[in-house]
């Protein structure tokens, strides 16, 4: 819901996930930027994203290609054409739509002509709300800057609005100097920028953005197979790590909605709960068909295709893109590990705790190691273990206040284990770990603390 929506968020801004952009300057919440613990957590996405689509596979490879391309590649692509348009947007989805096609439609739908200044009665064909709608404007979604000493309009290029055209652009490097032939992919993380013109939903929508992309490149007439197998592939890696199916669903494009390069797109949206709209756009899989290859081709002169050996025959392959930011699955993951329960407190009853209860893969701070009180026999020992597990992972140290409200913070950030060293730590060289969802403990002996938590942080 939107009140879960705020809640994570302010828990997010309180706790060094996420500032706003320039806060000391008056911010904006249009823009953020990830603190300790965001930065650290979206690090971990990237690596599961990473691991599951790029490296554990012997059919994809990676790259990391430049966020300025030549212009050219823009114009081949249909980036510069598309979006040159005048365009309204429904404030209310966010969908883009041209002014003179949305009064086509809404006449060919109910027989009531309006016309394109009077877009208050028209609703969006996209989410239904009625009349949301900014100016027509002719923008570009694509942001600029200029390369060159001089700001001249010879030296204007484009930050990518997207990492695939850089993918495509490297086919044919990649198809020879890793000697991989269809079925198999490339895959890329990286800055993406769109001069979006209703950012917000907090990282939701931003006009600086990383994007996970992979383009598969398949034989002509497999394509439909792929597709369905990176729908299922993509959808599973959320459950994974987590993420309620209850909370995710598939949304088919309908055809006369699809991008001019697709062929058939399938988004698995997730129940964000923002208010007036609960459903939103986590990730997108297009079938892009031989689109960007073939215009790649015509433009450069460069035949982007490929030649099969065994059969000796030659073909343009089609690609198969699924394609997320990182900031959305974060907040995806992040909404859905939010948990309010009750922990037992010193005076024998129950105090409400916060538990974020995220996946251990996920988790920003693996281990805390807290002394049972702050003692100078029991913090240099703690002190000590804290930097031993440090040598594998993220882990805090915390000696301030009172046992029960350190596990509490560490509940709130999604810390799995709490490491507690007490006195009886100093004669028999064994601690408490305390595991965050069932608030279990298991006396552990110190030389054995680092493999213990290792068989449970697989990842
Ligand atoms: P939307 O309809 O939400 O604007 P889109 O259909 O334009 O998204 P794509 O071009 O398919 O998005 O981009 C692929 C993915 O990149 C999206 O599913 C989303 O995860 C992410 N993405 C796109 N635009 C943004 C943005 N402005 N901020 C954050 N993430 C974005």
């Amino acid at each position: 819901s939107a009140d879960l929506v705020e809640t994570v968020v302010s828990l997010c801004e309180r706790r060094g996930f996420v500032y706003p952009c320039g806060e000391i300057y008056g911010g904006t919440r249009e823009a953020w930027d990830y603190g300790p613990l965001g930065v650290e957590m979206k690090e971990n996405v990237k690596r599961e994203w990473w691991r599951t689509v790029v490296q554990r596979r012997d059919d994809v490879v990676g790259i990391d290609s430049s966020v300025i391309l030549p212009r050219e590649v823009w114009q081949a692509s249909g980036h510069v054409a598309a979006l040159h348009d005048p365009l309204v947007e429904c404030t209310s989805c966010h969908k883009r739509f041209r002014a003179d096609q949305l009064v086509e439609e809404y006449a060919a739908r109910t027989g009531l002509n309006v016309t394109e200044d009077r877009l208050g009665v028209v609703s969006c064909p996209n989410c239904g709300v009625r009349g949301q709608y900014t100016e027509p404007r002719a923008f570009t979604m694509m942001v600029k800057t200029h390369l060159g000493p001089v700001d001249s309009e010879e030296g204007m290029q484009y930050l990518r609005p997207e990492t695939a055209q850089g993918i495509f652009v490297n086919f044919l490097n990649v198809l020879t100097t890793s000697r991989r032939r269809p079925p198999f992919g490339i895959g890329q993380i990286g800055k993406s920028f769109r001069n979006e013109i209703t950012p917000g939903n907090f990282v939701f929508r931003t006009r600086e953005f990383e994007q996970m992309e992979m383009a598969f490149f398949v034989e002509p007439g497999t394509d439909e197979k792929w597709h369905q197998y990176w729908i299922d592939e993509r959808l599973r890696w959320y459950t994974d790590l987590g993420v309620n199916p209850a909370n995710l669903r598939l949304h088919d494009h309908p055809r006369e909605k699809l991008s001019h390069y697709s062929k058939r797109t399938v988004d698995i949206e997730y129940r964000f709960g923002f208010g007036g709209q609960e459903w939103a756009e986590l990730e997108g899989i297009a079938n892009r068909g031989d689109f960007d290859l073939t215009t790649h081709t015509n433009n450069s002169g460069v035949d982007l295709s490929y030649f099969e050996q065994s059969t000796n025959s030659r073909y343009r392959p089609f690609v198969i893109e699924p394609a997320v930011s990182v900031g959305r699955p974060m907040m995806a993951f992040l909404l859905d590990a939010y948990r309010e329960d009750e922990a037992p407190n010193a005076k024998g009853g129950v105090d409400k705790r916060v538990v974020l209860s995220l996946d251990r893969r996920l988790a920003p701070v693996k281990a805390a190691v807290l002394p049972l009180s702050r003692n100078p026999d029991l913090t240099p020992k703690a002190r000590e273990v804290a930097a031993s597990l440090r040598q594998y992972w993220n882990v805090d140290f915390d000696d301030a206040g009172a046992i029960g409200r350190r596990y509490r913070r560490q509940d709130e950030i999604g810390t799995p284990f709490c490491v507690t060293v007490d006195f009886d730590s100093v004669y028999d060289h064994a601690v408490t770990v305390r595991e965050r969802d069932s608030m279990a403990q298991a006396r552990v002996s110190m030389d054995k603390l680092q493999g213990y938590l290792a068989a449970q942080l697989i990842g």
